[in-house]
């Protein structure tokens, strides 16, 4: 019988038993995608490396089981069957629901050896392009929404001026006031999301060399003094006078700017921030240390996110990118360091910036 000729013929001679330890083994092993070869009792007749290692379950071989014990989907399975008897592709997606789900594409061909017919199914893994495209419909979301809110605002003071309140000597400046305001709200988002994602396409170097950690963090708390001294937040330089850590003295600048920055924002009226330093046998670790309200457990791993806040509205109120913990968790990482936190419900929050030494 000829087969049609979208079909793989195996050569004369061949039979099903040979498959194993075969040339069509070595090629399947030879693919990055994890392939199945089904027979037409829809029973696995060969299995590359990666499919062993992606659908193998304990106690059950994958070759000679049931494709239907083997990975458990009515489309999948339908799908095989559908090539068997029609003798043409087919094409299904399978979610495994696993403790690390995955998502796979899967592209199934009809294959002829010996008058027996197969199905060839070639599992395309498109779980991280899956994830990696729901991250960047969430940024594209959150930003929308985030250059929104001060936009609209914008907009209605504007025409609210338009609308005669420009000769309303007593709120006409406070109007423009909020209008600036705002505008540099979208201003600062737009350069800290630029700078997120330049750092993130590998696009900024760092070149560190030795820091006057103790000046650095006085300068630093000069810049922020007129913030502190509005919720009346003392500031306490603890830095040792021969504090060096090894960093690219901008980038550290805007790590320790934008750690003690929050540690005014969310510290308690008359709470301090502390900045310390100590080295341990890999690491220096600089620490920023408030008396604010502290953070949940379970929001820390979150913080780092980009746009999260643990209580959004309140955070508008105060101001901020929500931004600024994602690029110092990057900054640090390029440094080859890294930011833990540790933090106590209503006494308070240390960040640690670890930098490794020379
Ligand atoms: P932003 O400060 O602009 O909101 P960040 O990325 O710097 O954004 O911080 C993210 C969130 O982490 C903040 O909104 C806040 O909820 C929380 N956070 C950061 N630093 C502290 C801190 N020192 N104490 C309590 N919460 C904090």
């Amino acid at each position: 019988m000829r087969s049609p000729s979208h079909i793989g013929v195996f050569p004369a001679g061949y039979r099903p038993e040979m498959i194993s330890g075969s040339i069509f083994q070595s090629i399947i092993n030879a693919t990055r995608e994890a392939v199945v070869l089904v027979d037409a009792s829809l029973r696995v007749a060969a299995a590359n490396r990666h499919a062993l290692a992606a659908f193998s379950r304990e106690h059950l071989p994958l070759v000679g089981s049931r494709l239907s014990e083997v990975i458990r989907d009515a489309a999948l399975h339908e799908a095989f069957s559908r090539t068997l008897v029609q003798k043409t592709a087919s094409d299904v997606r399978l979610d495994i629901i696993a403790a690390a789900p995955r998502t796979f594409d899967v592209h199934i061909e009809p294959l002829e050896m010996e008058d027996s017919f197969y199905a060839v199914g070639v599992f395309y893994d498109v779980t991280k392009l899956e994830n990696l495209e729901k991250m960047r419909q969430a940024l594209l979301s959150n930003l929308s929404h985030e250059l929104r809110t001060p936009l609209t605002s914008i907009l209605a003071y504007v025409e609210t001026l338009e609308d005669g309140a420009i000769d309303d000597r007593e709120n006409n400046r406070r109007f423009l006031g909020t209008i600036r305001r705002n505008a540099e709200r979208m201003h600062d988002l737009i350069s800290d999301i630029l700078e997120l994602s330049s750092i993130e396409s590998g696009n900024v170097s760092i070149e560190p060399k030795h820091v006057r950690l103790g000046h650095m963090v006085d300068e630093i708390f000069e810049a922020l003094s007129s913030k502190a001294s509005e919720r009346d937040i003392g500031l306490i330089n603890d830095v040792s006078e021969n504090a060096a850590p090894y960093a690219d003295p901008m980038r550290l600048e805007q790590m320790l700017t934008n750690l003690i920055d929050n540690a005014i924002k969310f510290n308690r009226p008359a709470g301090t921030v502390t900045v310390g330093f100590h080295e341990n046998d890999s690491a220096g670790c600089i620490s920023i240390t408030d008396t604010g309200e502290g953070i949940m457990s379970s929001q820390i791993p979150r913080i780092f996110e980009r746009f999260y806040r643990v209580d959004r509205g309140r955070t508008r109120e105060i101001g901020g990118t929500g931004l600024g913990l994602a690029i110092v968790k990057h900054l640090a990482r390029l440094h080859g360091g890294r930011i833990t936190v540790s933090s106590v419900l209503g006494s308070g929050t240390t960040f640690t910036v670890e930098l490794p030494t020379q």
